[in-house]
């Protein structure tokens, strides 16, 4: 029955200059969202309001959970839109609106009244009033309650007049486009997809970099970051993964330094290598899926060593999460169960039986200048051979 959707979103920190900047970025990321969903739609915007009109037959369901991923959105009400024919019309309308959407209509209500058009001749607790006395007389088994109803239902008088009981949620969040660009280091873990989707969340647009260790990662690990990065797509639009061959640099890397010291001195050239990738596509910092002692490459002093070697900021949304919450956001976003698949990841392979948990920075540096010779060369090999493969979530 619904043929059109009024959108809310929030709009603390959004006023003034900001605001068209803001409601042009959720439009663009609203049509790019329903774009791969069967059916025309027509996007306006109007008075602090966006609605999505259908302009045919749709797919009610699709296109709610296609919203559902536009970060910016709070709230999606399909609406019924009416011209403005006076007072008689408009009871006659909501009264139509009740009997086709609630069959059973045994229930408490209010009635909410806004007005925008300020030359409508009623006030709004005018309306709401009249109505409220409209609804009862047509449909006695009806019951009012202004502190609790169970059915809420709302009129704004504007241009055209609004009428809709439901506020279906929306992710919240900034539009994406509205703050700038990161780099994702993006394994085919649990955590960083995650730290992708928070930050995306944000109104940040997200590029990936992937470190793919052939033969010891298979093609199959590799198809999972691909897959994983779909996902986020979903929410944050395209993503351009960049795919680096890291092989060499490993194995380099295995042969020059101590094993307990690997997998930081391995993290310290992926953050290298992601920093080089950001600088050249103007990203404005790096993002990881990392929290404060998760392994011992997470600790204080871990963090630190890695954080060392760049420049730009690392942003680490996760940091004060423990796994299990982690977990519950990875299931509620859909990456959990493609992150849980079995392949082995590039860290597993090489991972020493006791990694220093507490790297000392001076430490750390000396055992890198074991690498001098060629290390230089393989990452400019490294950055001159990824591979970049566009992952778009929303073509289906
Ligand atoms: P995740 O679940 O994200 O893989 P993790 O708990 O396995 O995280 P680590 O393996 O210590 O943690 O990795 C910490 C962070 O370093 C990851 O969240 C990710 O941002 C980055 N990272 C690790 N391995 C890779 C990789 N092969 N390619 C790209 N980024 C990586
Ligand atoms: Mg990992």
């Amino acid at each position: 029955m619904y043929k059109a959707f009024l959108i809310k979103y929030g709009e603390i920190g959004i006023k003034g200059k900001n605001r068209h900047l803001f409601e042009d970025a959720l439009v663009h990321q609203i049509k790019y969202a329903l774009k791969p969903v069967e059916g025309e739609f027509l996007i306006s915007k109007e008075q602090g309001r966006i609605y999505i009109e259908a302009l045919g037959e749709y797919d009610y369901d699709e296109t709610m959970e296609h919203l559902q991923c536009v970060f910016g959105i709070v709230g999606i009400c399909p609406v019924v839109l009416k011209e403005e024919e006076g007072f008689e019309q408009l009871a006659e309308d909501v009264i139509e609106y009740l009997r086709q959407r609630y069959p059973e209509r045994n229930m408490t209500f209010k009635v909410d009244t806004r007005r925008a058009k300020k030359s409508y001749p009623m006030t709004s607790m005018e309306v709401s009033a009249a109505l409220g006395g409209r609804i009862l007389e047509a449909f006695p088994e009806m019951k009012v309650d202004v502190h609790h109803p169970e059915l809420r239902i709302h009129v704004e008088i504007r241009k055209k007049i609004n009428i809709y009981s439901e506020i279906v949620p929306g992710p919240g969040g900034m539009p994406v486009g509205t703050n700038g660009k990161g780099m994702l280091l993006l394994s085919g873990g649990i955590d960083s997809p995650v730290a992708g989707y928070m930050i995306a969340k944000r109104g940040v647009k997200i590029d990936a970099v992937y470190f793919h260790a052939p033969p010891y990662t298979s093609e199959r690990a590799k198809q999972k970051v691909v897959d994983l990065a779909g996902i986020v797509a979903k929410y944050s639009g395209p993503i351009y993964l960049k795919v680096v061959n890291f092989t060499d640099i490993q194995m380099y890397i295995y042969e020059k330094c101590p094993h307990e010291e690997l997998t930081i001195i391995m993290r310290r050239y992926m953050m290298r290598i992601a920093e080089h990738f950001a600088r050249e596509t103007n990203s404005l910092g790096l993002i990881t899926g990392e929290s404060i002692g998760q392994v011992a490459s997470q600790t204080m002093q871990s963090l630190a060593a890695t954080n060392e070697v760049c420049e730009l900021p690392v942003y680490r949304p996760l940091i004060g999460f423990d796994k299990q919450e982690i977990i519950a956001l990875s299931e509620k976003i859909g990456t959990y169960e493609t992150s849980i698949l079995p392949y082995e990841d590039c860290c597993t392979i090489f991972v020493a039986k006791h990694p220093v948990t507490k790297p000392n920075l001076k430490i750390i540096r000396r055992s890198e200048t074991h690498l001098e010779e060629n290390i230089g060369e393989m990452v400019k090999t490294a950055i001159d051979t990824a591979e970049t493969i566009i992952v778009d979530g929303r073509i289906d």
